[in-house]
């Protein structure tokens, strides 16, 4: 088979590679659709890919083939694989933090979803593996990954019927917080620098969306907000700035949740006024990744068209065009791109 290799800096081939053998209780899924993450630019483009590896993790695709000891999925079926799987059991899995459980971080699937096909570990057969009904589009099964993080994100911060969430970003994430915010009940106020995704926002259900640089911010939050400043910020950039900026758009008592990656700022010059975080007893919290609940939730959610993910792809590659899909990606002209082999 073919796959998309990491030979380098800027240098990644579509090659010829062993397709993968799988065991008794495994299944080989061939890649239909793959999503273009942030994550998987971040490692091309930073060194933390090792030569020879393999990216790609918002997958969906068919069963091309079953380890005889299963027997809940069938060759043919059309799936949502979710790349990672909590183990259910251990302190942090049972204290509701699954993607800090050591075996969620573990390789899953193999050699990665840039490739024809992809290996998934017995792990992620039982809970991982989601069998798509006929009206869902592959492309659709690829967001519910990233959806599931949004999920995950949501009920972290806690946000309630009513609340007003300001999400900061106008990038796929922020697009996808946006609406999850919006399912959980809120008034969504969305900020961002780009017009043709602040409109997309607008479109996709956000109730407000400002592109900050052209209108001052923190005056259209406190007018929607009684003058209080929102009950929830959700950063979803990696900048140290806007958690900055969170903390004087957020109401007293309010919650800022830090969503951005951050890891493609490899060194954060964070210098935060903590004041308001004690004085106004703002709470600060993070959220990385999702569990298997989460995606399960995020299925439902993109099944319903409750969350709307087709009106997000703006791109379309096939995986040996890989290093047009990342230029498009670091010119910030799309939203979400897809990749298929
Ligand atoms: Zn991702
Ligand atoms: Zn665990």
């Amino acid at each position: 088979m073919r796959a998309l290799v990491y030979r380098g800096f800027n240098d990644l081939r579509w090659e010829e590679v062993e397709t993968p053998v799988i065991g008794p209780e495994e299944i080989l899924v061939r890649v239909r659709a793959c999503g273009l993450c942030s994550t998987d630019v971040w490692k091309a483009m930073y060194h933390e890919a090792k030569p020879g590896m393999v990216l790609g993790h918002e997958v969906s695709g068919e069963v091309a083939e079953t380890g005889s000891n299963v027997s809940s999925l069938t060759v043919g079926d059309r799936v949502a694989v979710f790349h990672r799987a909590e183990c259910g059991a251990c302190y942090y899995c049972k204290h509701g933090d699954e993607t800090l459980c050591s075996e969620y971080r573990q390789q899953s699937i193999f050699p990665g979803a840039f490739a024809e096909y992809i290996r998934v570990a017995p792990r992620l057969v039982g809970k991982s593996v989601i069998r798509i009904p006929d009206e869902m589009t592959y492309e659709e099964a690829t967001m519910i990954e990233p959806t599931a993080c949004c999920v995950r994100a949501a009920a972290k911060i806690g946000i309630a019927p009513g609340d007003s969430v300001l999400i900061i970003g106008d990038g796929p994430m922020a697009l996808l917080n946006a609406q999850v915010s919006k399912t959980a009940g809120a008034l969504v106020i969305l900020s961002g620098h780009h017009d043709h995704r602040v409109e997309t926002a607008v479109k996709l259900g956000a109730d407000y969306a400002f592109n900050s640089n052209k209108t001052n911010l923190r005056m259209n939050v406190l007018e929607l907000t009684g003058g209080r400043g929102a009950d929830v910020a959700i950063v979803a950039v990696s900048s140290t700035e806007a958690v900055q900026e969170s903390l004087k758009l957020v109401r007293e008592g309010g919650k800022i949740c830090v969503f951005g990656d951050f890891r493609d700022v490899p060194q954060p010059s964070l210098s935060l006024d903590l004041k308001p975080v004690v004085h106004s007893s703002v709470s600060l919290l993070g959220s990385w990744g999702c569990s298997t609940k989460d995606y399960h939730a995020a299925f439902n959610l993109i099944k319903t068209g409750r969350v709307r993910v087709m009106d997000m792809i703006t791109h379309r590659f096939p995986l040996d065009k890989f290093m047009d899909a990342l230029k498009v990606f670091l010119g910030k002209k799309c939203i979400k791109i897809i990749l298929h082999p």
